[in-house]
């Protein structure tokens, strides 16, 4: 039942400097860091963690303007491990269009776009982090982005009082 999940912090969210309050969301929220870091991927490294089901579920449009968002700037990737950490992130995380989004969620509370303004924009939904849809999806972007020697194994209080 303890899961792990990966998370990032996209581009815009690193800008806004929002990373304290994001991480500290799912600090308080009983999670475990358990692996992350900073880095600015390409468009290579884009089209494989957006890979072609963002297509089938979005579009290609949708995929094609991701390839340009993903990329402007540095994220911060993470590996969070919980009990149904996968589910659990997503919840606090909060809906994928910001307008709809529930306040006390991260997309809820942090930004406001409509699909209706992206899609008149021509823009991707700045949005301010990405994470895992499934267990399938978690698995695969955990070793994407991950070398199995940048994922801890370790104790801290959360092993005291959460697990
Ligand atoms: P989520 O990030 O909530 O899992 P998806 O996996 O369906 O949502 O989509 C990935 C990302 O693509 C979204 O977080 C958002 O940034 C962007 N996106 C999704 N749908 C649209 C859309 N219709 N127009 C613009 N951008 C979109
Ligand atoms: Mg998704």
């Amino acid at each position: 039942m303890i899961e792990r999940t990966f998370v990032a912090i996209k581009p815009d969210g690193v800008q806004r400097s929002l990373v304290g309050e994001v991480l500290g969301r799912f600090e308080k929220a009983g999670l475990k860091i358990v692996a992350m870091k900073m880095q600015w991927i390409d468009k290579d490294f884009a089209l494989k963690h957006y890979t072609e089901d963002i297509e089938k579920r979005r579009g290609k449009k949708v995929r094609d303007l991701l390839m340009d968002y993903i990329v402007e700037g540095p994220v911060i990737a993470m590996v969070l491990e919980g009990i149904h950490a996968i589910e659990i992130v997503r919840k606090i995380v909060g809906g994928t269009e910001p307008k709809n989004a529930l306040p006390g969620t991260i997309r809820g509370d942090f930004c406001h776009a409509s699909y209706d303004y992206a899609d008149k924009k021509e823009l991707a939904i700045r949005n301010i982090i990405h994470a895992s849809g499934n267990k399938e999806d978690a698995e695969y972007e955990i070793k994407l982005w991950f070398n199995d020697n940048e994922l801890h194994s370790y104790k801290n209080v959360h092993d005291v009082h959460i697990f």
